[in-house]
């Protein structure tokens, strides 16, 4: 019976927009307690936009977003879609290098140009003027920040450019979350972008633990850490950062819009972009798994 049962489970799953990958994921599902989220495309929409453009002395802000451009055509991060989209047609630059979690590096007509998260500049060896670390800090208290830059006449690297991006919550999330909550489940907000901007994005849904400015190892080392005190974790995310933690996660579930490396890593897909998808989800293995019994 059990495998006629999960199947017919499954097949539900199919009806309401759930792709299950094995029946592993409808055993764990029944013992999760604590929900790690990642925020950018998984609680938020991902559909971001740039909202301001903050360019040390002496550069131009078309100009270094035109260079910025070109390396974020080698990314497919929703940060970089918003720069894209900004720019409009342009070059794409060579030797493309993403970062997961950090940003994106390229040549763009013979120069090294880094596009990513703050620390990532003093990671390339720039400091930060500081009009641009005013712009960082202000920028911070909103949004989503991109520091961009590439070497002087003398290839020493220099940060040129902030960049401020929006994004919005998506409108079920607040619905998923308290859905959760109603389950008994624990909500954990896990990102990649700083503190300010998760905390508002968590205050926003009623979500109590947050950790933030963690990397793809750290989103491994945070599920490891809640597994550690004795919980059992499903982690929902949607990015290439988010994959070794999708996989470490005792489920893992693929938001529908989210890239290849997320639905591979994962046990259950939402072929919808709906948070809500993750309730029903789990509500559905459970109901299968009491069939069984
Ligand atoms: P999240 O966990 O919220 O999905 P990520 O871990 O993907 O966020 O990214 C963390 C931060 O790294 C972003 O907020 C951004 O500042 C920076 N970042 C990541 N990818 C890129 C990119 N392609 N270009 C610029 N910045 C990036
Ligand atoms: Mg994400």
């Amino acid at each position: 019976a059990t495998p006629i049962a999960i199947l017919v489970g499954t097949g539900r799953g199919a009806q309401l927009g759930i792709l299950v990958t094995g029946p592993a994921a409808l055993e764990s599902a029944e013992r999760i307690d604590t929900i790690a989220l990642d925020k950018t495309g998984t609680l938020t929409s991902g559909l971001m936009s740039v909202t301001a453009v903050v360019v040390a002395e002496g550069e131009d802000a078309d100009d270094a977003l035109r260079r910025i451009a070109a390396v974020e055509r080698g990314s497919e991060h929703p940060v970089a879609h918003a720069i894209v989209a900004a720019v409009g047609e342009g070059p794409v630059a060579t030797d493309l290098d993403a970062l997961p979690g950090r940003g994106v590096t390229g040549s763009v007509e013979g120069v090294r140009v880094f596009a990513g998260r703050p620390a990532l500049a003093a990671e390339e060896g720039a400091a930060l003027p500081p009009e641009l670390a005013a712009a960082v800090e202000e920028g911070e208290q909103r949004g989503t920040v991109v520091v961009a830059g590439w070497p002087d006449a003398d290839g020493v690297p220099r940060a040129r450019a902030v960049v401020e991006i929006a994004d919005t919550v998506r409108a079920e999330s607040a619905a998923a979350v308290a859905q959760l909550r109603a389950l008994g489940l624990e909500p954990v907000l896990l990102t990649g972008d700083n503190p300010h901007v998760a905390r508002l994005v968590a205050d926003e849904l009623g979500i109590d633990r947050v950790r933030a400015g963690v990397l793809p190892e750290a989103k491994v080392a945070e599920i490891a850490a809640l597994r550690a005190e004795g919980r059992t974790v499903a982690m929902v995310g949607d990015g290439v950062n988010d994959a070794a933690a999708l996989a470490s996660a005792d489920l893992g579930i693929a938001m529908g819009g989210g890239t290849d490396a997320a639905l591979h890593a994962s046990d259950v897909a939402l072929m919808r972009d709906d948070p809500r998808g993750i309730v029903t989800a789990l509500a559905l293995s459970r109901r299968t798994m009491r069939v069984i019994r």
